[in-house]
């Protein structure tokens, strides 16, 4: 890193993972095969990149810093299986970059920036990738709004649209003495595996999560009031509370205690009552 005079870039989020046992975990828990494709993003200096290219048919990195490209090609360049690319992940065509390689699905391993956790995975969920898992090392928080139940104070608007579209299971708790600059956080690898399809059937997918938002958005607030005050729809409160009560939950009750399969159910009789 000295030689090519790299400095670590907070706003980038460049905390490096230092600690080979958590490295490991990660390989492992995702279960590399050597026919698969795997998409990184932020390789940083490599380590998790070059352990996965020992296992992998190919990997295909994205890294943003510019600075860190020549380092990158340098430790990279006995492995004629790594391609990296100079790119900004929230803005990349993943589904051409995936269509190109010559492999029909990939999997995305990542220990992925702060900054960016939360949209990097939305963006790639809600695309339909042809992706079969994510895993990701993010911030310890975000991993438990990921998993979170019902009723709880991490259950929200993140874990119903994680729970959409895959399993998801926890790989490792990885404290942040793991890293190099530490950050103020501790961070946890999550595996998510993709449905092939939904768990629950929704006529308006967009109403659904419509409603959800609106939901967490005033999370102490009743749902009827919640609905009540979502634009868009133009039923009254009590309108609301029958239409609830048609699908057996409660006219007072609060957005955060309701599954996906309540949310669903919801959206399905809110769609049919409009029609
Ligand atoms: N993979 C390395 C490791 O495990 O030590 C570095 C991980 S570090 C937490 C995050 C990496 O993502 C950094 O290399 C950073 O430059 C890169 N990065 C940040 N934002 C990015 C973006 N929008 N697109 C692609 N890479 C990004």
């Amino acid at each position: 890193m000295e030689k090519y005079d790299f400095y670590f870039k907070k706003n980038f989020g460049q905390n490096f993972l230092i600690d080979g046992h958590v490295l490991n975990k990660i390989i492992n828990g995702a279960d590399i095969q050597e026919d698969e494709l795997v998409i990184e993003i932020g390789p940083g200096v490599g380590g998790l990149t070059e352990a996965m290219a020992k296992r992998a048919g190919k990997v295909i990195a994205i890294e943003i810093d510019k600075s860190l490209i020549p380092i990158l090609n340098e430790i990279l360049s006995p492995y004629e299986n790594v391609e990296i690319i100079n790119a900004d992940a929230l803005k990349t065509d993943f589904k051409s970059i995936i269509e190109n390689s010559g492999y029909k699905k990939a999997k995305l391993i990542a220990n992925l920036p702060y900054y960016a956790t939360t949209p990097i995975i939305m963006n790639m969920l809600e695309q339909r990738l042809p992706i079969s898992s994510m895993t990701v090392m993010i911030q310890k928080e975000v991993a438990e709004r990921m998993a979170a139940k019902p009723s709880t104070k991490s259950y929200g608007s993140l874990t119903l649209a994680v729970e959409y579209y895959s399993e998801v299971y926890l790989v490792a708790n990885v404290p942040r003495n793991c890293f190099m600059p530490r950050p103020n956080v501790d961070s946890a690898v999550i595996r998510l595996d993709i449905l092939n399809k939904p768990p629950v059937n929704v006529k308006n997918e967009e109403l659904m999560f419509k409603i959800i938002k609106a939901a967490f958005g005033q999370r102490r607030k009743t749902l009827v009031n919640c609905l009540y005050n979502l634009s868009g729809l133009n039923f009254t409160k009590e309108e609301y509370a029958d239409i609830l009560k048609k699908i057996n939950i409660q006219s007072d009750i609060r957005g955060e205690n309701l599954s996906l399969t309540q949310f669903s159910e919801l959206a399905n009789a809110l769609s049919e009552a409009e029609a």
